[in-house]
């Protein structure tokens, strides 16, 4: 049983097309989805009915709350927030109740999923280093987490301290915790402008680590025709 562990979709339909098409040619045969479906990107309700197809278990992102809801209650800088209102007026009203029907954290076979922290997961905090993991692994009662919302491909273990290891291929050992974040299919901020995803193999215990080439020009084009900020379209480019 191979699963394909997609994060931080946001609306980037040629960048999630061909992630789909790689974790096939991969044979995976489940999916979860860490939640950010929509914002920042041109293509939300495509996205949405993609990840929706898969009918896998999906958690709330931030991008998805505040898509859901008619009046922002996070701070987000004036890109984000433009992309958000955007997102809003390109949704339908179904679209935007399955985005607020999502929970926060689930489990899924015998691990877990969550877009920000287990520590807090409505609060939007970011796993950034071994403090912020700490907090999280507090709460993780399953040997595997993945979480999302940095889009930045990381990877912590938890023994009788807690270190960041490379992520790449992760053989999980029995007795360590492990919280892991694929990275960003549609928004990469690590200086990759590949989508970015995970397989997790549950009879090997091995999690591993793609990145895919997709059309970014078709991306960054739709992002113009949209109206939506021309530093979107950059960013892409730039994987950050
Ligand atoms: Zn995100």
């Amino acid at each position: 049983m191979r699963y394909a562990v997609l994060s931080d979709i946001h609306a980037n339909l040629e960048a999630l097309e061909a992630v789909l098409d790689d974790a096939r040619a991969q044979h995976c045969d489940d999916f979860v989805c860490l939640g950010d479906v929509v914002g920042y990107n041109a293509n939300p309700s495509e996205c949405l009915q993609r990840v929706r197809e898969l009918g896998c278990p999906v958690v709330k992102g931030n991008h998805d709350e505040q898509a859901s809801i008619a009046f922002s209650t996070e701070e987000f800088n004036e890109m984000a927030e433009e992309a958000i209102g955007w997102t809003r007026a390109h949704l339908s009203a179904e679209e935007k109740a399955w985005l607020a029907d999502l929970r926060l954290t689930r489990q899924v076979r015998d691990f877990t999923i969550v877009h920000a922290t287990l520590d807090t997961p409505g609060h939007w905090g970011y796993v950034f280093n071994d403090l912020d993991a700490i907090a999280s692994f507090t709460y993780q009662h399953t040997q595997l987490c993945f979480f999302g919302h940095t889009h930045w491909p990381t990877a912590f273990v938890r023994e009788d301290s807690v270190q960041r290891i490379a992520v790449g291929r992760i053989v999980l050992a029995p007795g360590r915790k492990y919280l892991i974040n694929p990275g960003s299919i549609g928004q990469p901020r690590d200086r990759d402008w590949r989508a970015a995803y995970c397989i997790y193999d549950l009879e090997r215990n091995v999690v591993e680590q793609r990145r895919v080439k997709y059309d970014l020009e078709t991306a960054q084009r739709k992002i113009g025709q949209a109206g939506l900020p021309q530093r979107l379209a950059d960013r892409l480019a730039a994987g950050r």
